[in-house]
C-alpha cells in the first residue's frame, strides 16, 4: 500500500457573495476530487486548536502527527529548519515579510498595509530589497545592535535570526490576517524587543520607499516592496521521526519553507521541483510528476503533495485565481495521477484536504473545522457526496487533526 497526502492550502472557505452564497470549493469543477470524495470517507477535523494561531503553521503540524500543542514554538524555527538554517541555543528566528504600505503622505504608523507580500515580489526584486536595507546605513546599524542575521529566500518570505532576543511578552501579528487595516495598532508591541523590532520596521521603511527598487516597480504599475514585516518568531524545536511514529518513510514535494522544514525537522525527504512556486503560477505537471515518481520509488511509502496557491490567491483578494487553482489542483494533477495509478492498480491510501480556512471575506486565516477525504482504492466507501465544506459536517468529525495520519495509515500503522 502507497499512501498519499494532498494539502490545497487554505482551499476551504465559507459561503462568498460573489457565488451567489457558495463557497470558492462548491463552485470550483473538481470531479476527480469529488469522485475520491464519493468514493472514499468524507468528514471534518480541526488542525489548528485554540488558542494556537490558524494558520498553516499549525494546522501542518497537526496533518503530519505533531499535536502543536506540544510541539508549535513559533511559524519561523519551521521555515529554518527547511533552509538548513541550524538555530543555536538562545537562537531566535523571525518571519521579516516584504510588504507593501500605501503610498500616501501620512506617517509610517497611519500608513494601511496593502499586501503581505508586496504584490508576490519574485526572486530578483526580493533580494534586491534585502540588498537596499543592508545597504541602508541605518537598518544596518539596528541590525548589528540586535545581534540579528537576515537568511535571504528568493520571494517575500525572509528569515532574520537574532541571537539572545528575549521574548517574553512579545505580541506580534501575522500581516495576512489584516490587510488593508492601518499598521500601528499591529505592530511589535509587549516589550523592549517590541520596541526593536518597530525601530527595524521604521528604518526600512525609510531605506526602501524611495529606492531605486520602488521606482522601477510603481513605474511598471507594481505593488512597492517599501515595507519590512516581523512576525512568527521562535526558538529551536525538535519533532520526533515520521518514520519512527509510524513505521512509514516520507517524501515531502512543497513550494513554502514551512512544510518543507517539518518534513525536514520530521525526517522525511524535502523534494524540490523547479518552478514550484507557492503562487498560482506553480509548475503543476512537475509537482504532480514529482509526486508518481516518489510514490514508485520502493524505499518510499508516503508522499505529501502541498499546494500553496489557493491560500496566496485569498490573502491576495483574488477570488477567481483561488477557485482557478483549486480547478488545476484537480485537472492538471490529481486527474492524470489518478489515471495512470488507476491503469497500474496500485493500491492507494488519500488524504486531501485543505490545511485550515482562508476567507475571501476578510483575505485572512480562519480556524473551526475543514474538510477532508479519506479514499482507499482498495475498499470504496462511498460517502456519496463531492467535497464541500458543508459535506465534510456530515462525516465524521476529528477533534484532533494530530489523529488524520493514524486514520489514513489505518489500524497497521505501526507494522508495514
Ligand atoms: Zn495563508
Amino acid at each position: 500500500m502507497k499512501y498519499l497526502l494532498v494539502i490545497g492550502d487554505g482551499m476551504a472557505d465559507e459561503p462568498v457573495t460573489q457565488l451567489d452564497g457558495r463557497t470558492p470549493l462548491e463552485a470550483a469543477q473538481i470531479p476527480t476530487i469529488d469522485r475520491l470524495s464519493r468514493q472514499g470517507i468524507l468528514g471534518s477535523t480541526v488542525n489548528c486548536p485554540p488558542p494556537l494561531p490558524a494558520g498553516s503553521e499549525t494546522a501542518i503540524l497537526s496533518i503530519f502527527g505533531y499535536d502543536p500543542r506540544t510541539y508549535f514554538t513559533g511559524r519561523s524555527p519551521l521555515e529554518a529548519a527547511a533552509a538548513g538554517i541550524a538555530l543555536r541555543p538562545g537562537d531566535c528566528a523571525f518571519r521579516m515579510n516584504l510588504v507593501s504600505l500605501e503610498d500616501s503622505d501620512v506617517p509610517f504608523a497611519q500608513r494601511r498595509i496593502l499586501s503581505h507580500s508586496a504584490g508576490s515580489i519574485g526572486a530578483e526584486d526580493a533580494f534586491e530589497a534585502v540588498e537596499t536595507l543592508e545597504r541602508d546605513p541605518d537598518f544596518s546599524a539596528l541590525l548589528r545592535r540586535a545581534d540579528m542575521t537576515i537568511h535571504r529566500f528568493p520571494a517575500f518570505r525572509q528569515i532574520p535570526v537574532q541571537h539572545g532576543a528575549d521574548l517574553q511578552g512579545l505580541v506580534t501579528i501575522p500581516p495576512h490576517d489584516h490587510l488593508g487595516e492601518v499598521i500601528g495598532p499591529l505592530l511589535p508591541s509587549g516589550c523592549a524587543e517590541g520596541e526593536l523590532l518597530k525601530e527595524l520596521m521604521e528604518a526600512a521603511f525609510r531605506a526602501l520607499d524611495h529606492s531605486a527598487l520602488n521606482a522601477r516597480r510603481r513605474s511598471e504599475g507594481k505593488l512597492p516592496a517599501n515595507g519590512v514585516w516581523f512576525w512568527a518568531q521562535g526558538t529551536a524545536i525538535a519533532l520526533p521521526s515520521f518514520a519512527e511514529k509510524y513505521g512509514r518513510r516520507g517524501a515531502v514535494i512543497s513550494a513554502v519553507p514551512l512544510c518543507q522544514g517539518i518534513a525536514a525537522l520530521g525526517g522525511m525527504e524535502v523534494s524540490l521541483v523547479d518552478g514550484a512556486t507557492g503562487e498560482i503560477d506553480t509548475n503543476y505537471e512537475g509537482k504532480r510528476d514529482r509526486a508518481l515518481e516518489l510514490l514508485h520509488r520502493s524505499d518510499l511509502d508516503f508522499v505529501c503533495l502541498h499546494l500553496e496557491a489557493p491560500d496566496e490567491c485569498t490573502h491576495n483578494g483574488d477570488l477567481p485565481g483561488k477557485i482557478q487553482s483549486v480547478e488545476w489542483l484537480d485537472s492538471r494533477i490529481l486527474a492524470p495521477m489518478m489515471r495512470v495509478l488507476d491503469e497500474e492498480r496500485m493500491p492507494v491510501r488519500i488524504l486531501l484536504l485543505s490545511d485550515h480556512k482562508t476567507l475571501t471575506s476578510t483575505r485572512g486565516h480562519a480556524g473551526g473545522p475543514v474538510p477532508f477525504l479519506l479514499y482507499d482504492s482498495t475498499a470504496p466507501r462511498g460517502s456519496g457526496l463531492p467535497y464541500t465544506e458543508t459535506n465534510g459536517l456530515k462525516g465524521p468529525f476529528v477533534e484532533n487533526g494530530a489523529d488524520l495520519m493514524r486514520m489514513l495509515f489505518g489500524p497497521e500503522a505501526k507494522k508495514r
